[in-house]
């Protein structure tokens, strides 16, 4: 009844997130899920200025269980998607994106 790793409950947690998910997540300063939108407060990693996204619920979840944000959120702006991608705020994304 030896139990050798007692991070196993803490690491499963951890891994059951997608990579891409947790990324944002790391990122993610608030989440608050409406009635049909998914409100989401970030930190630009690169500057860190707090912004605020708002996605549809449908998207956001197909997104998260792994769909490509352009096809989970295709009626989300370049600069909306990529929020999911890196978490760089609009300002950082002209920046470095051009
Ligand atoms: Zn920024």
């Amino acid at each position: 009844m030896t139990n050798t790793n007692t991070n196993t409950s803490a690491t499963a947690a951890a891994n059951s997130l997608p990579m891409h998910v947790a990324r944002v997540e790391r990122n993610t300063l608030n989440l608050v899920i409406g009635t049909d939108k998914v409100f989401i407060e970030l930190v630009c990693p690169h500057c860190g200025r707090a912004y605020s996204v708002s996605y549809p619920i449908d998207g956001f979840k197909k997104w998260a269980s792994g769909a490509h944000v352009q096809d989970a959120l295709p009626n989300a702006t370049p600069t909306e998607r990529e929020y999911l991608i890196t978490c760089l705020c609009e300002k950082c994304q002209e920046e470095i994106f051009g």
